[in-house]
């Protein structure tokens, strides 16, 4: 890789949040403009070039022609990054999964439906191989620059493997379910700050399950409080509706 890496970011069926997340790093902007060059970034800059070194993939893949696209970039990157939940999970998308595609197709474009290809939702690494993924929606701006960081340094970045409820513990907060909440802490990746539960808010997991969930000790404390799977399945379906234990539970 060149003394300063070319960056390129690429978006397929998202909301580009994940990308507006890069240009809130307000006060790191500079310094990361100075490590590298930015050469494919619509949310900020025309330049379109196709010679860059780490790709930066948001979004799920949704259709046929997005499979051959992600290929191309695949190929052009040295290294090719998952970026936010829709991109590492499928994300929101992906509860398109859950209904005949037809039947989607048909509710959201009407009598135009034809002319609209769409396929099932796919994680970007069903389709092509990713060397990391930046979890959450959007994903954390704390975590992109430690990636970037590692990156540059040639180092491996690990996102935390525990649940967010470690996190939440530390900090001392009330668990929602003692308060007749649900909440989906208890299996997903934390790394969020507990965002959500701090403010009240149930987790929905968008950061992923973590790779080993304690399954037994989330229904231990289902049962505690007089609950089941299925008063949470749902939830598992916004954002992970692609993961194949939740397909499973399904
Ligand atoms: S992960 Fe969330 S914020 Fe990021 S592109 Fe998808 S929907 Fe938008
Ligand atoms: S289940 Fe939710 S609210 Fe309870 S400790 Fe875990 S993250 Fe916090
Ligand atoms: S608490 Fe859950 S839903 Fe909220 S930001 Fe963290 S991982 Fe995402």
């Amino acid at each position: 890789m060149s003394a300063k890496p070319k960056l390129a970011f690429f978006s397929f069926a998202s909301c580009e949040g994940c990308q507006l997340q890069v240009l809130n790093c307000e006060d790191e902007l500079v310094d990361l403009v100075g490590a590298v060059d930015i050469v494919n970034f619509r949310e900020a800059i025309d330049e379109k070039r196709e010679d860059y070194d780490i790709a930066f993939v948001e979004g799920s893949i949704t259709r046929e022609e997005d499979v051959e696209e992600v290929k191309e970039i695949r190929e052009r990157a040295k290294l090719v990054v998952a970026f936010g939940a829709c991109a590492t999970l499928g994300g929101v998308n992906a509860m398109k999964n859950l209904q005949p595609l037809d039947q989607v197709r048909r509710y959201v474009y009407g009598d135009k439906a034809q002319v609209f290809s769409t396929a099932e939702v796919r994680p970007v690494h069903e389709v092509i191989k990713v060397d990391a993924k930046l979890h959450g929606c959007p994903v954390s701006r704390p975590e992109f620059l430690e990636l970037c960081k590692c990156l540059l340094a040639g180092k491996e970045f690990k996102a935390p493997n525990y649940p967010v409820c470690v996190d939440c513990k530390l900090l001392e907060n009330v668990c929602l379910y003692h308060k007749g909440m649900t909440c989906l802490g208890v299996v997903t990746r934390a790394g969020c700050d507990p965002l959500c539960p701090s403010f009240g808010n149930k987790c929905i997991g968008c950061r992923g399950l973590v790779d080993n969930p304690n399954v037994d000790a989330a229904f231990d404390v289902l049962e505690d409080v007089g609950l089941t799977l299925d008063d949470v399945l749902k939830d598992f379906t916004m954002f992970n509706a692609c993961d194949e234990k939740v397909k499973k539970a399904l």
